[in-house]
């Protein structure tokens, strides 16, 4: 399939200072966007002028959230060059993410091309300052114009770009994070592993409560016991207990973060111990407590890696090491940083050059 791209007339201004850009507020000019009909398959692929879209009252993901999304970046490297980070991994997991939701895959080099064609329209929306990026937030979702519960017939794809500004501005910063003990994201058997919006629809009440008891996030135990670590609000979580990395093993509830393989690859090659399994909760405040525990930090695009200072559970909270960042939370964040925006050696090939 062919991309046709239509380039807009009335380009916006883009924002002039990059420490006030923050994360998806402001959207750049284009989007890719593209219609699927069942026995056509997917048409008309498009780069155009970022626009509205007009949707029928009735139309199947308002009812039924038949959705999914992926989110990855694009990096301004220091010698001009814009490299992506292992971006066919977010192309065969939107397909992953559509299978369980029954909507159509997309054939993972040309939804690579697509985003490739996009980011290189969108090259002057890259952010140069340090730490800062092109946010590319590709979503599908069900179109059919009409109430019945099925599999809908109808899907749009696109996406859309956001410059983003550091998340760390002031360099990392250890958080507080409350482990979740009355509500679950996920249980056996639902869709706890595909990127889908209604994961975020059940788990937004959780985390609103726990900002406003002051944590950052929650720590999410398994739905059936709720007594396993799972993963935070959009972060996977790694553990380092007596020296071992300790994280939790994809089981279908969890989201496989790319992050998250990306630094059990690079651990796993620095000569790390690590292991992918169920965690109690009560084995790790258990650690935490006797020191057993000296690092946690989260995984994920958007921070790349958070260092986690306190733990909470029930009525207790409780520090993680000295509560600051860990030796190995601040090396991994430096290395893989280090490798997205092209700083360091890539032993891996994960950074795809966009020109
Ligand atoms: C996207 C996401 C992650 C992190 O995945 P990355 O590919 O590392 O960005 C973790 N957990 C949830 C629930 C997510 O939606």
């Amino acid at each position: 399939m062919k991309i046709d791209v239509t380039l807009t007339t009335t380009p916006k201004a883009k924002p002039q200072d990059e420490s006030k850009l923050g994360f998806g507020k402001i959207f750049t000019d284009h989007m890719f966007i593209m219609e699927y009909e069942e026995g056509k398959g997917w048409m008309n692929p498009r780069i155009e002028p970022y626009h509205r879209l007009s949707l029928d009252p009735s139309s199947t993901v308002l009812h039924y959230a038949q959705e999914i999304f992926e989110g990855l970046k694009a990096y301004r490297a220091d010698d001009g060059r814009i490299l992506m980070f292992r971006p066919e991994e977010n192309c065969r997991r939107l397909n992953r993410s559509a299978d369980r939701m029954c909507m159509p895959d997309i054939d993972v080099d040309f939804n690579l091309e697509a985003m490739k064609e996009l980011v290189k329209v969108e090259k002057e929306w890259i952010p140069h300052a340090a730490g800062t990026s092109l946010y590319l937030r590709p979503t599908m979702f069900a179109n059919d114009e009409a109430l019945g519960v099925h599999a809908a017939k109808r899907y749009i794809y696109f996406i859309i770009c956001a410059p983003s500004g550091a998340y760390y501005p002031q360099g990392l910063a250890p958080v507080k994070i409350r482990v979740e003990d009355r509500y679950v994201r996920a249980v056996r058997g639902g869709t706890g592993f595909a990127k889908t919006g209604g994961n975020y629809a059940v788990s937004i009440k959780a985390g609103d409560e726990a900002v406003k008891d002051g944590f950052a996030q929650v720590l999410w135990l398994d739905g059936e016991t709720m007594q396993y670590v799972q993963e935070v609000g959009a972060m996977n979580m790694m553990f380092l207990i007596n020296g071992t990395i300790v994280t939790a093993p994809l089981d279908g509830s969890i989201l496989p973060g790319v992050t998250r393989d990306s630094i059990l690859t690079l651990a796993r090659s620095e000569g790390y111990k690590v292991e992918e399994r169920k965690i109690h909760i009560d084995e790790l405040m258990d650690a935490c407590e006797s020191g057993a525990l000296t690092e946690a930090w989260g995984t994920g695009t958007a921070a790349v890696v958070s260092p986690v200072g306190h733990l909470a559970y029930k009525d207790k909270m409780l520090a993680v090491g000295d509560a600051g960042i860990g030796k190995l939370t601040r090396h991994f964040y430096d290395r893989l940083t280090g490798i997205q925006w092209g700083r360091l050696d890539d032993p891996f090939g994960w950074v795809t050059e966009v020109k």
